[in-house]
């Protein structure tokens, strides 16, 4: 239904005096933010309501996601978006006087996610609606989200993120759907007057979890899906046991704050009970959704619902369905098992092994004692079937039960008929290497599904000079079908094409250099190269690689002042996790270089270093329109696909990377002329390994390059950095340079001056950019999803339905 403006401004004057007792003319941007909010999501009400109706009275099989981490950012303006209002709630603001983008800066960043997991099932939301998919989330509502960065002194300060303070505008609390969840005490199994076993509970504590629903609203199609966090509460029931104000904290503190950790388990033993929480939750209201609407036998579930298990933290997935079908539903083992596998499928982020989820038999057992009994029954019988057909070690090595501990990744793949990763390159070394043994064991669940990103997002909402010079140029059609940003081909050598779409970069670029300057207080030229690497900060990722050529770049300049080159701003956006000391080590040494280099009066603006504090969703907004640059950079083999490679391209950067994850796959979409690649590749990474030959003393004795820029971490070229200066030089020579950052870095550097090159030649530079636009169309979440929905999830497509009222 369109929206008509007058309608509409009369709507927020009339529903802000109701809510405020407040004309418009004195209303604050936060109240009108939240009248706005108001107003859309009752836009999209009936269609939520509608879209729920329509999956239960057709009986559509769903699928839930789960997913311990949704990192959505902003709402505002993609429910605009997809609900096909935008423009028009932009003008009827600016008729009021109102811009639309300083009141989107109201809302906070729903940061209830680390990183790059996270990020990636938002976008499968935003594209599960948009396909018209039969849908949902499962996830914990963090009170708070992940932590607020700052930088004193050059060091990372962890702020809590009250995101909730101001309420959020966008859930709705479903108390009625609460259920309860059982953790702690004892089990054990006890018969019953016909005969059969149950397990007996004895001093367990009881949380209740309460649901807090999200739409997630289709673009253009009708549709509005659930997003469904779960937050914990004391039950009536158990109030009394929860006199003391420790004891309520302790139990409240559950959903409390997500873990800051990525890429790198912590095993805690709140983390456990949040993973079993949160599954527990989600499941037994799927079943019980199943049961009073579909009406059906429960021996059918797998039919009508599928669970897909988003990295290893849900994993009690698996053990949990066992519970209720076996416990509650009375199913034979046999019986459970099959629906079981039937309906869970398994997504591997990561090959990382410090990254590998397990979890001590000793903690798992006290803290969830009936998961235990049933996981150790499931690998029991595991072991009985597979030894009959495979050898014994390889068997033992699969395990989920193992040298005590449980194995969640182990516990996935057994427990579900799908295993995917999460670009091909990552698909294979799963098979090749990482999970190996598993694939002798099932070689037909395992497959690929390349990770996408939500375009629209991406380039619509952040980049609207960009996708003006589309629109004139191919077409609307793209905002649609983003596989329709190939008609741009047929424009690479249309010389007004490329002057418009650097016309468009340059506004997005002052754009970025105005909030630069409003944040750090650092000057920096909209006609330098906007080099970018944004993205959590790992050692893998190597964000020091980039700081060594950087560190290298100034030497250089000081050296030979009248050295040619293009001027260049390095702008970083990362968080550490707080345990990180290491990551925290790198943060502070590129914040000396960067106040090193920017306030040398000999470098004046010929290369800057911009740290932007914060990095989160909104801020990766600001920064990817305005890339000319982006970073990928990590060892290869190391990094699963990346999704900010796929963003950057999308707007328009050009890649510098390793052959690793999904760059690969970028690669052969753009072409080798149209990307630069350099670095080890993955065979050769696994080469050093297996011979053990690589020597980082020896590159630093033989290479002078190397040995003076290392030197400057220690020598006091780099001010105030005795300590941290020292770490990072033992790391890379004392310890052997895990992640091969010496080895790489000739061949590094070597890229970097073709870029210099590259961008002398205007012409030759915006076609590239060009090609890269035109081919990112193949990493669109929409078609991620519509391959797990067709291979995995079987679920079908309602491509669009009409509500009653339209
Ligand atoms: C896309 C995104 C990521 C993932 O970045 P990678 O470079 O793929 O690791 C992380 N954080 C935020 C806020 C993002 O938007």
């Amino acid at each position: 239904m369109a929206l008509d403006k007058e309608i509409f401004k009369e709507e927020l004057k009339q529903r802000l005096r109701e809510n405020y007792a407040m004309e418009l003319e004195d209303a604050s941007e936060q109240e009108i933010f939240y009248t706005l909010g108001a107003l859309v999501k009752a836009r999209y009400s009936d269609a939520w309501r509608d879209t729920w109706k329509y999956y239960v009275d057709k009986n559509k099989k769903q699928v839930y996601y789960f997913s311990i981490e949704f990192l959505p950012g902003r709402m505002l303006k993609s429910n605009l978006l997809n609900l096909g209002i935008l423009d028009t709630a932009r003008e009827a603001l600016t008729d009021l006087g109102i811009h639309l983008d300083d009141l989107a800066e109201v809302e906070k960043d729903m940061a209830l996610g680390n990183g790059g997991l996270g990020r990636l099932a938002s976008c499968f939301m935003d594209s599960i609606a948009s396909g018209g998919f039969p849908g949902n989330g499962n996830g914990i509502r963090y009170d708070y989200g992940l932590f607020k960065q700052r930088f004193v002194d050059g060091y990372q300060v962890e702020l809590p993120d009250e995101w909730l303070q101001s309420g959020n505008i966008w859930e709705v609390r479903r108390e009625s759907k609460a259920v309860d969840v059982r953790v702690g005490g004892h089990v054990y199994l006890a018969e019953t007057n016909d005969g059969k076993l149950k397990p007996v509970y004895e001093n367990e504590r009881v949380l209740r979890a309460v649901p807090y629903d999200t739409g997630m609203v289709g673009y253009e199609n009708n549709v509005v899906n659930t997003l469904r966090l779960w937050a914990v509460e004391i039950p009536d029931s158990e109030e009394d046991k929860y006199q003391s104000i420790q004891g309520r904290r302790e139990l409240e503190d559950l959903t409390a704050v997500l873990y800051p950790d990525d890429s790198n388990e912590q095993g805690r033993l709140i983390r456990l009970t949040q993973e079993y929480f949160f599954v527990s939750a989600g499941i037994q209201s799927i079943i019980r959704h199943y049961k009073k609407w579909f009406q059906k036998p429960i021996s059918k579930l797998s039919e009508y619902v599928s669970i897909h298990i988003n990295d290893t933290h849900p994993a009690l997935c698996v053990p949990e369905m066992m519970r209720i079908l076996i416990d509650e539903e009375e199913l034979s083992w046999e019986q459970a098992w099959d629906i079981t596998v039937k309906v869970m499928s398994y997504t591997n982020h990561t090959i990382m092994a410090e990254a590998l989820e397990k979890w001590s038999i000793d903690l798992m057992q006290r803290t969830l004692p009936r998961m235990y009994q049933i996981m150790e029954e499931i690998d029991a019988r595991y072991v009985q079937t597979m030894q009959e057909l495979h050898p014994h070690d390889l068997v033992e090595r699969t395990r989920i039960i193992r040298n005590g501990q449980v194995h969640m990744a182990h516990l996935s793949i057994i427990g579900s008929h799908s295993t995917n990763g999460v670009a091909k390159l990552h698909s294979d070394l799963l098979k090749s290497v990482v999970l190996h043994d598993f694939y002798i064991i099932y070689p037909d669940r395992f497959n690929n599904k390349t990770n996408g990103i939500a375009q629209r997002r991406w380039s619509q909402i952040v980049n609207e000079p960009m996708s003006n010079v589309l629109d004139e140029t191919i077409g609307k059609t793209w905002r649609q079908d983003s596989g329709d940003l190939k008609l741009l081909r047929n424009y690479q050598s249309d010389q007004a094409v490329l002057e418009k779409l650097a016309e468009a970069k340059k506004i997005n670029k002052q754009k970025l250099a105005d909030y630069i300057l409003g944040t750090t207080d650092i000057e920096v030229s909209a006609d330098a190269i906007f080099d970018v690497q944004i993205k959590r900060l790992h050692a893998y990722k190597r964000q020091l690689l980039n700081l060594l050529h950087i560190i290298k770049l100034y030497q250089d300049l000081k050296e030979n002042p009248s050295l040619e080159m293009q001027k260049r701003v390095f702008i970083f956006g990362a968080k550490a996790a707080p345990s990180y000391h290491y990551a925290k080590v790198i943060i502070k040494c590129i914040n000396e270089t960067a106040n090193l280099i920017n306030n040398d009066p000999d470098i004046k603006d010929r290369i800057k270093i911009v740290f932007l504090p914060n990095y989160n969703v909104s801020l990766a907004e600001k920064i990817i329109p305005a890339a000319d640059v982006s970073e990928q950079i990590s060892l290869a083999s190391k990094e699963a696909s990346g999704t900010s490679n796929m963003k950057l391209m999308l707007n328009g950067a050009i890649t510098l990377a390793t052959l690793d994850g999904a760059n690969v796959e970028i690669r052969d979409a753009v072409g080798d002329d149209n990307i630069y690649i350099f670095g080890l590749t993955e065979k050769e990474v696994y080469e050093y390994y297996e011979n053990q030959e690589y020597s980082a003393q020896r590159l630093y004795d033989e290479n002078a390059v190397i040995r003076r820029v290392l030197n400057a971490f220690i020598d006091g070229t780099i001010p105030n950095i005795v300590y941290e200066g020292r770490e990072i030089f033992d790391s890379l020579i004392k310890y052997n340079d895990e992640y091969f950052l010496l080895r790489d870095f000739d061949s590094y550097v070597e890229a970097q001056e073709e870029i210099d090159k590259a961008y002398g030649d205007q012409t030759f530079w915006q076609k590239m950019s060009l090609i890269n636009i035109a081919n990112a169309g193949r990493f669109s979440s929409d078609e991620t999803v519509s391959r797990y929905a067709e291979d995995i999830w079987k679920i079908e497509s309602k491509d669009s339905f009409v509500t009653e009222k339209g």
